[in-house]
């Protein structure tokens, strides 16, 4: 029970790889305010079930005033916020030469500005408490992968955020990491199986070292440590989760 006493918010908790994030925070100990746009319902219910403690919070994340709204029910609620995890995301993939400007806007504005938004309200509130601890999800394609300019550029911007936040409020408390997870077996990968019978998807898990996709727990156990005492000397760090397969 590393996160005794502390809350947490994990945006885009209601499925994926938020809930897994949220319920490993849970287990150690943490009241987690479950934050999404779509339904937090069955993610808090997992949570109490376990014999932790949840509550749900509608946000669209790329809506500053939401976050702000956000932000101030964790600490109506409980008093404080000892952990952000800005882990809200989508994609909207496409060969750059033929890609809509709005499925460029619409992935900077979730996925960089929704992050951004994360990032500065919970900084108001840890700078104030001078401690806390910030966890961004970027992802292994803000190196660059064919098809993502949109989410390359937007994971990219939150490495480069997440790095600067890092330095900027070392001195009161605050650590502030990435994480790249690389192939997860959440909604947003298993699209895949149903493209060319599941031939993708396979030659995804050939491209992955260790042979199989990870799962949102295997993300979970990081946030964890990030967020626990144990973490408290790293800082500006961009940690892949992904079986080997990014270099
Ligand atoms: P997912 O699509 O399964 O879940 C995303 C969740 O975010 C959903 O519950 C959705 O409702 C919520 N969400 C979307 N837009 C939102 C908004 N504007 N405001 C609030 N909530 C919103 O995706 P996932 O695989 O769980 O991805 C989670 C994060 O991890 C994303 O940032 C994604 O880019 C990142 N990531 C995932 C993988 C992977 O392999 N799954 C790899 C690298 C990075």
């Amino acid at each position: 029970m590393r996160l005794e006493n502390k809350t947490a918010i994990v945006t885009g908790a209601g499925r994926g790889l938020g809930r897994g994030i949220a319920k490993k925070l849970a287990r150690e100990g943490a009241r987690v305010v479950v934050a999404d746009m779509a339904d937090t319902d069955e993610t808090v219910a997992e949570i109490i079930e376990a014999g932790g403690a949840a509550s749900g919070f509608q946000v669209n994340v790329s809506r500053q005033e939401e976050v702000q709204a956000l932000i101030q029910y964790a600490v109506d609620t409980y008093g404080g916020l000892d952990i952000m995890v800005n882990n809200a995301g989508i994609n909207r993939d496409g060969m750059l030469h033929k890609m809509p400007v709005e499925n460029w806007n619409v992935v900077i504005d979730v996925d960089l500005t929704g992050t951004f938004y994360g990032t500065q309200e919970a900084l108001k509130v840890m700078r104030a408490q001078e401690r806390g601890r910030i966890i961004n999800i970027s992802s292994g394609s803000w190196l660059g992968n064919i098809g993502q300019a949109n989410y390359a550029a937007a994971k990219a911007g939150v490495v480069g955020l997440t790095k600067t936040a890092a330095r900027e409020n070392a001195r009161k408390g605050i650590t502030c990491n990435a994480i790249c997870p690389g192939f997860i077996e959440t909604d947003m990968t298993l699209k895949l199986k149903e493209v060319n019978d599941g031939a993708a998807w396979d030659s995804m898990m050939q491209r992955i070292p260790m042979g199989c996709a990870g799962k949102p727990e295997d993300v979970g156990n990081l946030v964890a440590f990030l967020a626990s005492d144990e973490a408290a000397y790293i800082t500006s760090e961009v940690i892949n989760v992904g079986g080997g397969m990014i270099v």
